[in-house]
């Protein structure tokens, strides 16, 4: 049976001292069972201090973005050395917000994919459609595209390990979530694609988050979805208490 991944993604907020106190208050309380896994995908200068407090706990850091390359004059950049070096076990790869925002493509969502496995952090793949997408019947095709360009000449075993997040772009932060039966559509929708491009085997062990709106309220009928194996959340996963029950409902 595949694991859960629970990951926060706290995109640009708190302070280091909210940040240090959150990972201390969920450190404890976080299960030790293995059947769920929480990521914690916080701001770049929190990453070290954050590192340290969650050591020896069930409590994992990730980076919400990084630069391709292993150095360079990349003025602003981070690479997945530095973050290697830290520490750092995941990194979201592609999030809509860095498809829109700062130009991330798919191609270069492929090279951050091969360069996350080089340097043994696990990339966190977000897909997604737009609203328009979707109205005009668009989203199976093209979330086929995003993953298949995100994957290409991936090892299958480093497959095996990527964790995909399918977030609909109109979901993200809306208050609109995907009917859990339509989100684990185009979650297995993903799971054929990695099985016709890679393996049976590898499209069994993939982990494929949903992400968009998730809160303690609707995260237990999404996970009842067999295809979905986790959530990918950002406004839920700014609270100790919520993150906490998101995590909870993770447990079988
Ligand atoms: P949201 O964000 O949970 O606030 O909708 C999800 C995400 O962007 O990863």
């Amino acid at each position: 049976m595949r694991k859960i991944v629970i990951a926060g993604n706290w995109k640009m907020n708190k302070t280091l001292q909210e940040a240090e106190a959150f990972v201390q208050e969920i450190s404890d309380k976080v299960p030790a069972d293995s059947q769920v896994e929480s990521i914690i995908c916080s701001p770049f200068p929190f990453l070290p201090s954050l590192v340290e407090k969650a050591k020896e706990t069930n409590v994992k850091i990730a980076a919400q973005t990084m630069h391709e390359s292993e150095n360079g004059a990349y003025t602003g950049e981070v690479s997945p050395v530095m973050l290697e070096d830290i520490g750092i076990t995941h990194v979201i790869v592609g999030h809509s917000e860095r498809r829109e925002y700062f130009a991330e493509t798919d191609e270069s969502v492929n090279r951050k994919v091969h360069a996350a496995f080089s340097h043994g952090l696990t990339p966190i793949v977000c897909v997604g459609e737009t609203l328009e997408q979707r109205e005009a019947n668009k989203t199976m095709d093209h979330i086929e595209s995003q993953v298949k360009k995100a994957l290409k000449d991936v090892r299958e075993d480093q497959v095996e390990e990527t964790i995909i997040a399918y977030e609909p772009i109109w979901a993200i932060g809306t208050g609109k979530t995907a009917s859990s039966e339509d989100a684990n559509e185009v979650c297995a929708h993903i799971r054929q694609v990695v099985k016709a491009q890679f393996s049976e085997a590898a499209a069994e062990k993939i982990v494929i988050q949903y992400g968009g709106s998730v809160k303690p309220a609707n995260i237990k009928e999404l996970l009842a979805q067999p295809d979905i194996d986790g959530a990918l959340v950002g406004g839920a996963s700014l609270e100790a208490d919520s993150f906490l029950q998101l995590v909870e409902a993770g447990r079988r």
